[in-house]
């Protein structure tokens, strides 16, 4: 019998957790042993493509999806089990079968049916990849106050502008780019554009290299022609791109939340095995009371965290809601919980666990980007304190309007790789 805290939420997925288990033991770890690699920094594009397709030929990448565009509408509970899992595996494939930020992305189901056909459904299959061009040098948490213009041309759409950051945009098939335009004002100004990567007047300048690995890409849109229709919802829908954000980014949080706590267990159970082998003044290191504390500090946080992920998924799920606030709590609690987390099991295995390499040592700068990416820990406060009653985000001067200096461009990191 499961008798686990978190049982309540995951006995009715057994099924679907047990299929995912085998496909992680049975296909993902053995594909994994082939590398000799020890951490997931050097895998090449087409393991990562196979990786993806392979888990949507068995159901799993993008199930969440609804049957008209290929998933399976599994609940968000089922989802996050499946991403605890992934990360809590071990195995740095794992989390690659399930999206990212190359994968579907609820933004998308906002889309018209037409592009839902057209870009959804291939990011569900894992046959097309896509990037996110929200951050821009002047707006980065402020993310709807966009220097980033896209002006009417009869029909068309003229886009231009600078996106900084964006992941993985060596290698995907379109873009989600924003952009304001001069037809509504405050955040119904900004519109999502789908911008296909050979559309001319795209030029990716420079990449920048992220701690754990990761590649970030600066994107620049120099007269970007577009039909009427590349943009999200259709142009009556326009002005809908910061409201269908705000639907789309509950679900994200929360599921980051459990990658976060998957990966804790993790760090946990590195700790844990560490702290039973290895001896020390003729005893296993793990019978210190000094080295007990990093592990138990773990495991209590850990179990709080995951309850409060799964409780969010159980009310969307259940009662089809999901407020920004209590997704901001779920995130802000398991990506902080990542970060120490880590810093124990570390701790507790001493320069081994330090050592370039190590799983541990990998996790360490990984987790530093969790607190960042989808909303910043600081900016899910701003979103309780909101819910509290305690006031909201004031609107700062504009770009290029005095108080935004050109010179904050500097800030940009000059490196390139
Ligand atoms: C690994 C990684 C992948 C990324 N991928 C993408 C991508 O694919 N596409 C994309 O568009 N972007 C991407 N980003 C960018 C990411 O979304 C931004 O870094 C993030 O939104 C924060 O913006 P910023 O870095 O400009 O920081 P800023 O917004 O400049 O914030 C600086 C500091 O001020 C704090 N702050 C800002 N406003 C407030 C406020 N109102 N109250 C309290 N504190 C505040 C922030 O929390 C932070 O501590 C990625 C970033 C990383 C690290």
């Amino acid at each position: 019998m499961n008798a686990s805290l978190t049982a309540v939420f995951e006995t009715r997925h057994q099924p679907t957790i047990e299929a995912f288990r085998r496909f992680v033991t049975g296909e993902l770890e053995p594909l994994w042993e082939e590398f000799g690699e020890s951490t997931p920094e050097h895998i090449p594009q087409d393991v990562k493509r196979h990786v993806r397709r392979r888990s949507a030929e068995l159901g799993f990448y993008g199930a969440e999806f609804p049957e008209a565009v290929g998933g399976r509408g599994l609940p968000l509970t089922a989802v996050a089990v499946l991403r605890h899992l992934a990360g809590g595996s071990g195995c740095p494939l794992a989390p690659l079968a399930l999206p990212g930020p190359e994968g579907p992305t609820p933004l998308l189901a906002h889309g018209t049916p037409e592009q839902q056909q057209r870009y959804l459904a291939p990011l569900v299959r894992a046959e097309k990849m896509r990037s996110l061009g929200l951050t821009e040098p002047l707006a980065g948490s402020d993310a709807y106050h966009l220097a980033t213009r896209a002006r009417r041309s009869g029909s068309d759409w003229v886009l231009n502008g600078h996106k900084i950051f964006l992941s993985n945009l060596e290698v995907v098939d379109f873009v989600l780019v924003f952009a304001a335009t001069d037809e509504h004002g405050g955040p119904n100004s900004t519109a999502v554009f789908i911008v296909d990567t050979g559309t001319p007047g795209l030029t990716v300048r420079q990449s920048f290299q992220g701690m754990s690995g990761e590649l970030l890409y600066e994107l620049l849109l120099n007269d970007v022609r577009l039909p009427a229709d590349a943009v999200l919802g259709g142009p009556e829908q326009a002005h809908l791109a910061v409201a269908h954000s705000m639907l789309s980014l509950p679900r994200g949080r929360v599921l980051t939340a459990a990658d976060c706590n998957g990966l804790a267990e993790y760090a946990l159970n590195l700790g844990l095995e560490h702290a039973r082998r290895r001896v020390a003044f003729g005893r296993p290191v793990g019978t210190f009371q000094h080295v007990q504390e990093h592990l138990v500090t773990t495991r209590t946080e850990l179990a709080a965290s995951k309850l409060l992920t799964l409780a969010c998924t159980h009310q969307a799920d259940e009662y089809k809601e999901l407020t920004s606030e209590d997704a901001a709590m779920a995130k802000i609690t398991a990506t902080e919980l990542l970060k120490r987390a880590v810093d124990h099991a570390l701790q507790v295995l001493g320069g081994r666990g330090w050592m370039k390499g190590h799983p541990l040592e990998y996790l360490y700068r990984y987790a530093r980007m969790m607190p960042i990416v989808g909303g910043t820990t600081e900016i899910q406060k701003v979103i309780i304190a909101h819910a509290l009653g305690l006031g909201s985000l004031a609107q700062g001067p504009a770009p290029g309007a005095p108080g935004r200096r050109a010179e904050e461009e500097r800030l940009l990191p000059e490196v390139t790789v």
